[in-house]
């Protein structure tokens, strides 16, 4: 299948775009929903996070406590590294997993740190960036989960900027805080037309 990497910042509004997409017909595998499946209480993520890190990590309801948890990794890069060893090859074959079983005319996959991550710009025909300036990054999650400015600053320093993001993308959508959502619609289905096009070349 046509392959899309769909990335940009946290609050630049990825998951809204890959909503739409999925809507019109894209099949979607986000890589937050499938980290958030892991850390779930019962997620096959548990067990080794609370090996490696004791049982503080690990909420009442059986979840992963993320605001533990984040500032654990943000105060040592040794606790982020054995995190990450741990989450990202179950992941990556959760990814897999589900882009295998995928119907759709093309598939989309929601990756955050895209951009970062190295390893993914091989696999993919086309990267498309959600672009967003931090202010209206900041007042979005801030809205969506009550994070302090701080923290969003702390997890927006820890990620591309906005023009390294640009650089790696081949297409990018704008999404501003004068972006109305309808605009955002009628960018995002011309991208969807110009992807299925492409699928069946
Ligand atoms: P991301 O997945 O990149 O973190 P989301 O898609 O969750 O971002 O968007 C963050 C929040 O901002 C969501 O609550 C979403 O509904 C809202 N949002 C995104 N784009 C717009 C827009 N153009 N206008 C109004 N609200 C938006």
């Amino acid at each position: 299948m046509y392959k899309v990497g769909l990335t940009g910042g946290i609050g630049s509004g990825k998951s809204k775009v890959a909503d739409m997409l999925a809507a019109w017909g894209a099949a979607v595998v986000d890589t937050d929903v499938i980290a958030h499946d892991l850390t779930a209480p019962g997620g096959a993520a548990i067990e080794p996070i609370r090996q490696a890190f004791g049982p503080d990590v690990i909420a009442a309801n059986g979840a992963l406590d993320r605001a533990v948890m984040r500032e654990l990794a943000f105060q040592s890069p040794e606790v982020r590294r054995r995190l990450e060893a741990i989450l990202h090859p179950m992941i990556r074959g959760e990814t897999r997993a589900r882009a295998n079983v995928a119907q759709g005319s093309y598939v989309v996959f929601v990756v955050p740190l895209l951009v970062e991550s190295g390893s993914w710009h091989t696999q993919l025909d086309r990267i498309c960036v959600v672009d967003c300036d931090p202010e209206t990054q900041i007042a979005r999650v801030q809205a969506r989960s009550g994070l302090t400015r701080e923290a969003i600053e702390r997890i927006m320093s820890a990620q591309a900027s906005r023009e390294e993001r640009i650089a790696a993308a081949h297409d990018v959508v704008l999404n501003d805080g004068k972006t109305s959502l309808q605009e955002l619609e009628l960018s995002v289905r011309a991208l969807h037309e110009y992807w299925c096009m492409q699928a069946l070349l």
